[in-house]
């Protein structure tokens, strides 16, 4: 091992079918109260276990002790009503029930401090811990209080940089800011004038390594039709990676294996650590360690092997549990096969 191409997850994996519904993006837990806390320790213990044993070298809690994404953390702060959720249309593409903003935002408590205290004493691998970003935040609720998504940005980001700098102090290497959003075309402005602003302001001075995850989406229907309605190119990233690229964020977790994303865009992005999705999370094939390797050299050609961490596309949540862990063989696998050439 020379230490070059770690590798690394997007951020969630598939619960096991003990705890929640499988296949689902708002799966239903089987447990509540104080049992349903522990069973998502023992989950996220499972998790990470499970990562190391395929090679996974920067591991995460594998988002066992949430809900979704987005909405579990926005559950945790106070002015949100999480029981009463409304319709919206997230992404521009398809309807979701999400909590509504009643009233002032503020995280009167941390929302997800302990996962990460737990996650961090179950492994001594470099541990990644995920959070929304405010963009997406923002595009993932119903607004009944604000009525001015950049102030409600503005909210978000003061409220993510204390939670993060909390997690931070927990022992975390690096902390991801997931913000789909940013691809979205109808949304560009916001990402220019506001989005990567507040996304900075959310990572502003913490102790360990930043990331930003954009992606095209888990394997909805939704998302595979409007991939499908993007054409031969998909040329979003490059408006969103000039934006990022003089941004002090470390990593830039990326989209590349089975996607259309011109290749020669990670150029846009040399002063970055990239997190190349190695892995298509749209699909329950499992790719061979060569395609892997395939994906990981294309992205070599435009980026130094210092700065390639082989990466899933995107989260792993609504897939089969032992297809996602099978994925992850592979993953580290390819990445073994292309290290080599580095001998
Ligand atoms: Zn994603």
């Amino acid at each position: 091992m020379n230490g070059l191409l770690k590798t690394t997850i997007a951020g969630s994996l598939p619960k096991p079918l003990w705890l929640a519904e499988p296949l689902q993006l708002w799966p239903k837990w089987h447990f509540e109260g104080e049992a349903l806390l522990q069973a998502q320790h023992d989950a996220t213990a499972l998790a990470i276990r499970e990562q190391e044993r395929a090679g996974i070298d920067i591991v995460s809690d594998g988002e066992q002790a949430r809900q979704h994404f987005v909405t579990s953390f926005l559950e945790g702060l106070e002015g949100v009503d999480g029981a009463n959720k409304k319709s919206v249309l997230l992404r521009d593409r398809y309807e979701g029930l999400v909590p509504v903003v009643k009233g002032p935002l503020a995280r009167r408590k941390p929302v997800f401090v302990d996962i990460a205290r737990f996650a961090r004493e179950q492994t001594s691998r470099q541990l990644k811990f995920t959070l929304p970003g405010p963009l997406t935040l923002v595009d993932s609720l119903f607004d009944e209080f604000y009525h001015d998504r950049e102030k409600l940005a503005h909210e978000f980001a003061v409220i993510l940089n204390a939670e993060a700098r909390e997690i931070a102090a927990r022992g975390i290497d690096v902390i991801q800011f997931d913000e789909p959003a940013f691809n979205i075309e109808k949304l560009f402005d916001d990402v220019a004038k506001w989005g990567v602003s507040t996304l900075e302001h959310a990572a502003a001075g913490l102790s360990c390594k930043t990331a930003v995850h954009i992606c095209y989406g888990y394997g909805i229907k939704p998302n595979i039709d409007w991939k499908r309605s993007l054409g031969q190119e998909w040329r979003q990233y490059e408006k969103i990676f000039p934006l990022i690229a003089s941004s002090p964020l470390t990593q830039v977790s990326l989209e590349c294996h089975n996607s259309k994303v011109p290749i020669e865009l990670l150029e846009l992005l040399s002063s970055k650590e990239l997190l190349v999705g190695s892995i298509d999370v749209a699909s329950e094939i499992i790719e061979t360690p060569e395609e892997v390797a395939k994906t990981i050299r294309k992205a070599l050609k435009y980026a130094n092997p210092e700065k390639v961490f082989p990466c899933t596309n995107c989260g792993m949540a609504p897939l089969q549990r032992e297809v996602a862990y099978a994925k992850l063989r592979s993953l580290t696998a390819g990445a073994a096969i292309v290290r080599r050439d580095f001998e």
